[in-house]
Formats: structure tokens, C-alpha cells, sequence
């Protein structure tokens, strides 16, 4: 990325804009900014975070609509139960996903990150509103915060850390509900503590880890810790549509509007962009990784070219090749490459999701146990099914066998039905009398149903002595 701004201060590379000379932390006090782009960011949310509150509420086939239970390494992707059986989906899954991302950035750059990010979101959506709400817009804040701070500042810093505090709970208590569904949560926050030592502690730790985030690391998270926002450095290039300041316009900078001689350009260095900028970086000196597209900026300057009558998008979404040639954004031959193997993976996936069993049962010989000779005349081998269900309920199941000249035993209690994404076991005998066995190894079919329906067959080796 390092040719995308031809018209930068050379040292702005070398420092981030987060961190003073003395290697300090300088918070971030951001203009609220106002405008389009601010206002639809806004309504979208809203809607954002309705679906992602309301979401765990939304059953599916009488299962959640998304879990993410690592703990039992179950997950449910729109009511449909996934399982450790579907390795070779999710890895296909995750390998779609993962050059989804590729192809999506390299063609949108970061729009995720300023618009569906959950952390964009929350800071900028809910948690910096409140900051404004309580303490004033961000130049009155810094003021307040140079002084000795005074009663009043001492109350409405701890009523916004309360508030802060809650907000990180009800996030913690959803995020949770994704992981280990709504009912065991309800559990955890409904019966005594001491039953659920893990699940609280767990509660609380997300809880802290919010508040902590929200409150104090804010853009930190997407400048140092996002794995994300590291990838930008490899994924973007020229084409790539990103947040982008017109410098063939803008500069060189007017500051005082003055009619000179010299063609000055339409920049009036009021540094709006750069106030409004949660990463605290000017982009002015050239796309860089700290810019998370949030937009805020093409606002800012927008309201500014407005004050002054000149025209709009100064800053804009574009491409370095947009601004430096005219030459709008293309579909490069690495976009395409790419988007051929997303679309063969795809495929794939697909595939398998269509064909893939709602039961998935594997039927093993009893280690140890080779034949049985049975005062009945009858020959017994020993074999143990394990299976479970995927089908989102809990569906009625028996065994059959293929001929009628064999016939099943149980050892113990047998099942009758089977609960959704449970894995179940029995064990059980196949008897054979003598007379029937016609070799030594037969095969037979096991035939797994539910109702009338067959679900499954299964091929086993019978032992037979012959
Ligand atoms: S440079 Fe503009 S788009 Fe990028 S993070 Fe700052 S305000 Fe947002
Ligand atoms: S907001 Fe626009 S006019 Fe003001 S400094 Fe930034 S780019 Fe220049």
C-alpha cells in the first residue's frame, strides 16, 4: 500500500496516531459526526442490533436459529444441527468463508469493518452515544478532562461507567446465549449461583472483557489487535474501494479561502476529517491501515465543502486508481482467480449441504467378542450402533433387519426414539439359526428407521460357523 498516496507527509507511516511522542496513549476525544452517511449508519444499526438481540429468541425448527456451542461442539446454522460427523463441511464452510473475505475485501476493501463490525457498531452506535449524552459533545469533554475534575464530572463520569457496565453485561449475557443457547442460559441467571461457578465466571469475564473494550481500548482493537484490520496491508490494492480523499482536488490546501494567483486546491485544511476520525488519523496523507471506513470523515468534509460552496466528495468512496486516473474501479484478473475457486467451493458446499444425512450412525462389532453358540441352535455376534440426529427433533427410531430368518436381541434397554444432536448407543445381538448361515462371513443388512421410513441401511459381517 505503500504507493497509494502520493501526496502525504512523509513521517505519518512511522507513528500511530493513538500514541504521542513519548509514547503515551493520547485518547481519542472524536467530534460526532453529522450527516448522510452517519444518519443511514445509524438506521442500519438499529435494525443490526434488533437481529442480533433478538436473534437467539428465534427458534427453527425447535432449535435455535444460530448456536455456536463449542463447548459440545454443536453448532446450528438456521435450525440445522451440525456435529463433529460434519468436519468436512464446516472445513469447506470455513475455506468459503475465509475467501469470501479475500474476494469481498479486495473488491470493498474495509466497508465491514465501518458499517457490520460488531465493535464499529457498539463503540460508535451506542457506547460513544452515550459518552455524548452524559458528558457533552468531544471538544467539551477534552476541556472538562484538563481540569481538576469537579463533583459534578465525578457523577456523570460514574453514571456513564455504570451504564457502560450494564451495557457489557447484556452484550456478555448474548454473546453467551450464542454459545450455550438461551435455556441453559436462563439456568445459569435463574437458579443459585453455586450451581453455575463456570458458566458466572465465564458471564463475568465476557462481561469485564466488553467493558474493558468499550470503555478504555476502543480503536486499539482495530488498529492492534484485529486480525482483520492486519490483513488489509496484503488485500487491498489500487482498485480496491475504500475511504479515499481526492488529492488531485485537494490540494494544494487553502486554509484561508484566499483568491491567489497560484490554482490552490479545495482542501481548506479545517482538519473536520481529521476530528471526526475515531482512529485519530488523517486521511488526507493517504489510505492507511487504522482506517476502518467508517465514513465519518466523508461527512465532515461533505458539511465543510457545503459551508463553502464547493461541491461534495472531497473525500469518497473510491479507488487510488479512481482519484489518480479517473479509471473506475475493474474486476482484476486476482478478483476473478479468486472468485472462480469461491464459486467451486460453493458449489461443493452446497452439495454436500443437499445430500447430507439427517442421521449419521456407525454399527461396530463388540471388540473381543467373535461368536456365540446358543443352546437354540442359533449363532450371536455382538455389535453396539451409535447414533445421532440431526433433524432438529426428536424422531421415533427402531431396528429391521433385511431377512426374517435373523432376528435382533438387545442387551439392556433398547431405544425407541432419538433426541436431536444426542449422541445415542445400544448394544444388541444378531441371531442366526445354524441352518440359515450358508458362510462363514455373511453380510447383512441393518436397516435404521424412524417410523416407517427407512433413514439408513447398514452393511455388517455376520460370523457364522460354517
Ligand atoms: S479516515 Fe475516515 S473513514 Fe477512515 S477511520 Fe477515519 S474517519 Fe473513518
Ligand atoms: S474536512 Fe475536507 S476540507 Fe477539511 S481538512 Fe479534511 S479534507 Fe480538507
Amino acid at each position: 500500500m505503500e504507493d497509494l498516496n502520493t501526496q502525504s507527509e512523509s513521517n505519518f507511516r512511522d507513528k500511530i496516531s493513538t500514541v504521542d511522542t513519548r509514547g503515551k496513549r493520547k485518547w481519542m476525544y472524536v467530534f460526532q459526526p453529522k450527516g448522510k452517511l452517519y444518519n443511514l449508519r445509524t438506521y442500519f444499526s438499529i435494525g443490526y442490533l434488533v437481529l442480533l438481540f433478538g436473534l437467539p429468541f428465534v427458534k427453527w425448527n425447535g432449535n435455535p436459529l444460530f448456536l455456536f456451542d463449542v463447548t459440545k461442539s454443536k453448532f446450528i446454522f438456521f435450525g440445522q444441527v451440525f456435529l463433529p460427523q460434519d468436519f468436512v463441511l464446516f472445513g469447506i464452510g470455513m475455506l468459503v468463508f475465509l475467501l469470501f473475505v479475500v474476494v469481498f475485501t479486495l473488491i470493498f476493501g474495509r466497508v465491514f469493518c465501518g458499517w457490520a463490525c460488531p465493535q464499529t457498531i457498539f463503540l460508535e452506535m451506542v457506547f460513544r452515544k452515550i459518552e455524548y449524552w452524559i458528558e457533552g459533545p468531544a471538544n467539551k469533554q477534552q476541556i472538562a478532562d484538563a481540569k481538576s475534575w469537579t463533583t459534578e464530572m465525578y457523577v456523570r463520569k460514574t453514571i456513564k461507567h455504570i451504564l457502560f457496565f450494564l451495557l457489557s453485561f447484556i452484550i456478555a449475557n448474548t454473546l453467551l446465549s450464542y454459545i450455550i443457547g438461551l435455556e441453559e442460559l436462563r439456568r445459569i441467571v435463574r437458579e443459585p449461583v453455586s450451581m453455575h461457578v463456570l458458566g458466572i465466571t465465564i458471564l463475568m469475564i465476557f462481561t469485564f472483557a466488553f467493558y474493558a473494550i468499550y470503555a478504555f481500548v476502543r480503536e486499539i482493537s482495530c488498529i492492534v489487535i484485529c486480525p482483520y484490520g492486519r490483513l488489509q496491508g496484503v488485500l487491498l490494492d489500487r482498485n480496491s474501494i475504500v475511504v479515499i480523499y481526492d488529492y488531485l482536488r485537494g490540494e494544494p490546501r487553502n486554509k484561508k479561502r484566499k483568491q491567489t494567483e497560484e490554482k490552490k486546491g479545495d482542501c481548506i485544511d479545517c482538519n473536520m476529517c481529521v476530528n471526526v476520525c475515531p482512529t485519530g488519523i488523517d486521511i488526507r496523507n493517504g489510505t492507511q491501515l487504522e482506517c476502518v471506513n467508517c465514513t465519518a470523515c466523508i461527512d465532515a468534509c461533505n458539511r465543510m465543502m457545503e459551508n463553502v460552496g464547493l461541491e461534495p466528495n472531497l473525500i469518497r468512496y473510491g479507488s487510488e486508481n479512481d482519484i489518480s486516473t479517473g479509471v473506475k474501479p475493474k474486476i482484476t484478473y486476482r478478483i476473478k482467480a479468486y472468485s472462480v475457486v469461491l464459486v467451486i467451493l460453493c458449489s461443493i458446499l452446497v452439495g454436500l449441504l443437499v445430500t447430507r444425512s439427517m442421521f449419521d450412525a456407525t454399527i461396530l462389532r463388540v471388540a473381543g467378542q467373535v461368536l456365540q453358540e446358543n443352546a437354540d441352535s442359533t449363532i450371536s455376534n455382538l455389535y453396539k450402533i451409535k447414533i445421532v440426529s440431526k433433524s432438529g427433533y426428536t424422531k421415533p427410531y427402531h431396528l429391521e433387519l433385511d431377512r426374517n430368518t435373523a432376528s435382533i436381541e438387545y442387551v439392556g434397554k433398547n431405544l425407541d426414539s432419538l433426541k436431536s444432536g444426542v449422541e445415542s448407543e445400544e448394544t444388541f445381538f444378531i441371531k442366526v439359526p445354524k441352518q440359515h448361515i450358508t458362510q462363514r462371513k455373511e453380510k447383512i443388512k441393518i436397516l435404521i428407521k424412524s417410523g416407517d421410513k427407512i433413514i439408513q441401511t447398514k452393511q455388517i459381517t455376520f460370523i457364522g460357523e460354517y
